[in-house]
């Protein structure tokens, strides 16, 4: 997705408090009336009205005039009130190249005063997970187009949560900086995803230090369930580094196991391919590269000393509580299960309306964030800028 933020400078006050006022009647609506968003957003003389054909112009606002006249937020405008909130905390001030297409994000370079490049993953849930889904889960089978805001700011925060406790471990992951909405800011991984990399000069060294972070990573009660050559980033000096951890689950999971497995066969196939390492126990040919973890054969899940408490004490400091965890893995089980590569740009299918608000009703308030006030994700709303617009409702 392109993000012209030079349109950010062209905003107003007034655009983004009618924008914010949008997202506030999202919680609630899956398309916000007009008049609802006038009432909170309180422009004097009509102003809200004129405002929001700006906005549209600028597509960071979608009209729907099938039910009743109404707006929600696109992307870039979820984007934007994202980039304007750290922008106003002092995060960065200029947004950079794109770096990463993901599944379920986007990627960009931003700038900090000092000339610090950080990265912004801007997480964009929903983009494939709800296809993906849609035939197994009955209360996902109506896809909504706002279910993505929640759930999108809800795997931002579980990805900052993630990483802050992992880094704290000492696991070599970004830097977490900071979260607002779906958007995480974090340390520049210097190097290259592992796939890009043709070449190790130690491929057994990077095999090795790759499957003992998996195994230290059971052992602190987690397993990645994404962990491949896309995900592990590798430097000049091939020190390997961690990255994407919205798909996370604890160890306690149902099908922890498979996901192990999985973790691992992932690696051990990727090295046997690209590095031409042997893995077979039984086979005696030395053509294959010497790797140790041969002697002592794949790491087994049932013989990890695994210690399951690690997700409710380190996560729950970040404001990423056990229910937000149950409720993303439900939600994104689908996904886990189907572990597809395809992207899929495909936005919500204009469904049985009323059956798509019923489900959102349903799943906000089982997500508990309809409750929490949208700029409240880092437990440190300071900095809010919410409070420029008046009362919701
Ligand atoms: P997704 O969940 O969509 O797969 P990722 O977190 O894996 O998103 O990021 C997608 C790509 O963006 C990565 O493969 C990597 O190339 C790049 N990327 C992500 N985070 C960083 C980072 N902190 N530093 C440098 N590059 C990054
Ligand atoms: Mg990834």
């Amino acid at each position: 997705m392109k993000l012209d933020v030079n349109v950010l400078r062209y905003l107003s006050k007034d655009d983004f408090r009618v924008l914010t006022a949008v997202e506030m009647g999202m919680r609630n609506h899956e398309i916000v009336p007009c008049e609802l968003i006038d009432r909170i957003a309180r422009l004097k003389h009509g102003g809200t009205y004129k405002v929001l054909k700006n906005l549209l112009k600028h597509k960071l606002v979608h009209h729907d005039s099938s039910k009743y006249d109404g707006f929600r937020l696109t992307y870039l405008g979820y984007d934007f009130l994202a980039i304007k909130t750290l922008v106003n905390r002092g995060m960065f001030n200029g947004v950079g190249r794109q770096i990463g297409v993901g599944k379920e994000s986007d990627i960009f370079e931003v700038v900090k005063e000092d000339g610090t490049v950080l990265a912004m993953k801007l997480h964009r849930l929903g983009r494939v997970s709800f296809r993906a889904v849609k035939s197994k889960r009955d209360y996902l089978r109506h896809r909504s187009s706002y279910n993505w805001l929640y759930l999108s700011r809800l795997a931002a925060l579980k990805e900052f949560a993630f990483m802050k406790a992992l880094e704290e471990h000492g696991f070599p992951v970004p830097q977490a900086v900071d979260c607002n909405r779906h958007c995480v800011i974090m340390s520049l991984v210097p190097g290259y995803p592992l796939v890009q990399v043709r070449e190790l000069q130690n491929p057994d060294v990077v095999f090795e230090t790759i499957i003992a972070a998996v195994i230290r990573l059971a052992e602190h009660g987690l397993i990645h369930c994404d962990f491949n050559e896309f995900n592990i980033m590798i430097d000049d000096d091939e020190k390997v580094t961690i990255i994407d951890f919205p798909q996370m689950v604890s160890v306690s999971h149902p099908n922890a196991q498979m996901y192990f497995d999985r973790d691992v066969e992932c690696i051990y196939k990727f090295f046997a391919k690209r590095y031409n390492m042997s893995f077979d126990e039984n086979e005696n040919d030395s053509d294959g590269l010497e790797v140790d973890i041969n002697e002592v054969g794949r790491p087994q899940f049932s013989e990890i000393n695994k210690n399951s408490g690690f997700l409710d004490k380190e996560l729950a400091a970040s404001g990423f509580t056990r229910k937000d965890q149950d409720e993303l893995e439900k939600l994104i089980e689908g996904e886990l299960e189907n572990h597809s590569d395809s992207d899929d740009e495909g936005t919500a299918d204009e469904e049985d309306e009323e059956d798509i608000n019923n489900t959102n009703v349903k799943q906000l308030e089982s997500l508990d964030l309809a409750k929490e006030d949208v700029n409240h994700q880092t437990g440190d709303d300071k900095h809010d800028d919410n409070h420029q617009v008046g009362d919701e409702n």
